[in-house]
């Protein structure tokens, strides 16, 4: 980006040169002028999913109806967890698609602390999105085997783990390291693969997080000798809202690994009825209960796209995007007292960059209602902007900016009540 120039007919030469370019007509785009920056949170619609939900319901649901089963409904959590592994660097036989994030963390970490009966604290940091936070203290909860919980703070800045104070509290008593490989406010990126073997060192397990690194970054979970992982496919890997999560379990795991949820989908001989679980071999036995048939096409349909596109150009476009983005700020709202809260360094960063400010609330407020921007809000004062490689196009960074310089120079956002609505 060495001719970097804040201007329109700059955006649009990168559009023009943009290998991915042609992606973004696969989907639907309803309102043109709309400037969607929120594809970390929920992905845009792709089109071909408009026919593969009609057909499922119309011709699989309406037609097949029980017979469904046995033309594809029942094996789909493998089928399709296969291809997610392909895109987080997983081989086969790995990943299933089940249940939601929430709950396939619940399910990974009692795992986690089975596979280490004898060690009693689970360490995790500040940075952790809190749902992953509220299921830990639920498990400890729950368990009552005497486990605790260390959260390592992150550095003052409140948008870099402390790495190091993060590798210090890992020692013999520790079962299970949790992190977000991507951190959801600030979009640092962890290095898996160290601190992977800096937790099997001291013989802990490790559990990802990979809800925004799943589908816009190349996460190489077996390279990394990765334990356990989960994920969402409703942000980058455009399933719909509450789309089915995945979850990942390393080979060398699973004969040990026990699931805490004993559903009948997941037990060895389902249409035996016996009256006593016995696992299904391998990853099948943490599919819970039955699958969820038609979100879990959508996924897959949203996934095939992910996948055609390959992930080195994803996150090569990703890293042109969310750079672009910081210059593009930094030429034009110098005045405004914004601040980066992402990595500046492209490696230590995933696909979102979030701007700093103390009006943020009611900024990002003026952004959506006045100028058809779509960023979110995260507290305190954080403006994410997500940026979908498969989708989002230079030219649209580029008015999103200016149209934040509008919201700023004309101060548009003092017109907004501080109250916060019930969904930021
Ligand atoms: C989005 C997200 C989740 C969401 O979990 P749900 O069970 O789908 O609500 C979990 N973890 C992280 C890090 C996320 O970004």
């Amino acid at each position: 980006m060495d001719n970097f120039s804040p201007t329109r007919n700059y955006a649009q030469s990168l559009d023009q040169t943009d290998p991915l370019g042609p992606f973004r007509a696969r989907f639907s785009h309803p309102q043109p002028s709309l400037r969607y920056m929120d594809g970390n949170s929920l992905g845009k619609l792709p089109l071909k999913t408009l026919d593969v939900m009609e057909k499922a319901v119309r011709d699989q649901w309406g037609r097949e109806l029980i017979r469904g089963w046995n033309q594809g409904w029942w094996e789909a959590p493998q089928r399709i967890g296969d291809k997610i592994g392909q895109l987080v660097g997983a081989a086969p036989d790995q990943v299933v698609l089940c249940d939601s994030t929430s709950v396939n963390l619940f399910k990974l970490v009692n795992t986690a602390l089975l596979l280490k009966p004898e060690r009693k604290k689970i360490i995790s940091d500040t940075l952790n999105f809190p749902s992953d936070l509220y299921i830990l203290q639920g498990i400890m909860h729950t368990l009552q085997k005497g486990h605790t919980l260390q959260l390592v703070s992150s550095q003052d800045d409140d948008l870099t783990p402390d790495i190091s104070a993060l590798i210090d509290a890992i020692d013999e008593n520790t079962a299970l390291v949790t992190l977000s490989h991507v951190v959801f406010k600030s979009g640092y990126l962890y290095d898996m693969a160290e601190i992977t073997r800096r937790a099997h060192e001291a013989g802990a397990l490790v559990l990802w997080d990979l809800s925004h690194s799943a589908g816009v970054f190349p996460v190489e979970l077996d390279a990394c000798e990765a334990d356990l992982a989960i994920g969402c496919t409703y942000k980058y890997l455009n399933g719909g809202p509450g789309a089915p999560a995945f979850l990942y379990i390393n080979h060398r795991l699973q004969e040990q690994a026990v699931s805490p949820i004993w559903g009948w989908a997941g037990q060895d001989k389902p249409f035996n009825f016996d009256l006593a679980y016995t696992p299904a071999p391998g990853i099948r036995r943490f599919v819970a209960g039955t699958p969820h048939v038609l979100s879990s096409l959508a996924v897959d349909s949203g996934v095939d796209i992910s996948l055609e596109a390959g992930m080195p150009a994803i996150r090569e476009k990703s890293i042109r995007m969310t750079e672009y983005f910081i210059r593009l700020s930094d030429a034009l709202l110098t005045e405004y007292q914004f601040r980066v809260g992402s990595p500046r360094e492209a490696r230590l960063r995933g696909g979102h960059v979030s701007l700093r400010h103390p009006e943020g609330y009611r900024i990002n407020r003026a952004l959506i209602d006045e100028m058809e921007v779509i960023p979110d809000f995260r507290e305190p004062d954080n403006i994410r902007f997500g940026f979908a490689p498969l989708y989002t196009s230079y030219e649209e960074i580029w008015e999103t900016v200016e149209r934040l310089r509008v919201v700023m120079s004309e101060k548009r956002y003092t017109h907004y009540s501080e109250a916060k609505a019930t969904v930021t």
